[in-house]
């Protein structure tokens, strides 16, 4: 994930089958370590949605805009399986939501609302809109 400049991996990303992600929003504070969030299960959204960029290690090079919630409380168990939970807003909110998405096979692509930016963007960095399989917006 550092590695490629992400802040935020699942599990499924890496060929692992758990329902496991990790969120970093600011990888250059050491301060702050890695979130770690086991069974993540989104409590409540606000019906405010916000329009914001979104990119994805598994599809590199393809920055699109997607709608979500602007507002998320989740409910986790951290690494020592104790159970948690945060109320998660803008930038936050956004990457636990993406990476929550990952974990049911849901892609960003899917959720592009526009589909020209889509296409182009796709086929600009060689990948086949015929993986997109379209979501409505939450
Ligand atoms: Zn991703």
């Amino acid at each position: 994930m550092y590695s490629a400049d992400g802040i935020g991996l699942a599990a499924p990303q890496v060929a692992a089958g758990k329902q496991l992600i990790v969120v970093d929003i600011d990888p250059e504070e050491s301060a702050n370590p890695p979130m770690i969030l086991i069974n993540p299960q989104i409590r409540r959204h606000s019906s405010d949605l916000a329009l914001g960029q979104e990119g994805c290690l598994s599809i590199p090079g393809v920055y699109l805009d997607v709608r979500r919630p602007e507002l998320i409380e989740v409910a986790y168990k951290d690494e020592q399986g104790r159970p948690q939970a945060i109320v998660a807003t803008d930038l936050l909110s956004r990457v636990i939501q993406h990476e929550m998405d990952h974990l049911t096979g849901v892609m960003f692509v899917d959720r592009v609302e526009n589909g020209l930016l889509l296409n182009q963007a796709l086929t600009k960095h060689g990948f086949s809109k015929g993986a997109v399989k379209p979501i409505a917006a939450a």
